[in-house]
């Protein structure tokens, strides 16, 4: 018998949706592919650029990352900007990252929000 805490941490663990994506198995707008991660355009928008960027590894959230991601994670927020900047977000964006429960995520694949257009329509999804 698994207890409430087991079976969140294997839904943690499993191949979200975004594995489809990085292995192209599901059609995605992406924008940005590299050895490392990927960026693509969110399928509801919450602003009128709206993309995410995901590592291609599987680290679930924010608060699993260890100390040795510090690369990769650092290497996520600077293709965040790189994309920002591509499409046109000259007067600011937000960088937003879900995680768990009460942080509103849904998809247990590291990603990062970066939603911008108008200083009207910001909240991230
Ligand atoms: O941070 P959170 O986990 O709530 O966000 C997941 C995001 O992934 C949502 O904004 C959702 O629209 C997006 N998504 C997507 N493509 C999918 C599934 C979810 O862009 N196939």
């Amino acid at each position: 018998l698994c207890s409430r805490r087991d079976e969140v941490s294997l839904a943690e663990e499993a191949p979200t949706i975004f594995s489809k994506v990085i292995d192209k198995s599901l059609p995605a707008d992406i924008i940005y592919e590299d050895e490392k991660c990927l960026a693509f355009r969110d399928i509801t928008p919450q602003a009128p650029v709206h993309f995410l960027v995901i590592p291609k590894v599987q680290i679930p959230r924010l608060s699993a990352a260890r100390d040795g991601d510090a690369e990769l994670l650092g290497h996520l927020l600077l293709v965040a900007k790189n994309e920002a900047k591509k499409e046109g977000l000259s007067e600011g964006y937000r960088v937003v990252i879900n995680d768990g429960p009460h942080g509103a995520q849904s998809v247990y694949h590291l990603h990062i929000h970066s939603p911008g257009g108008t200083a009207d329509d910001l909240a991230p999804g």
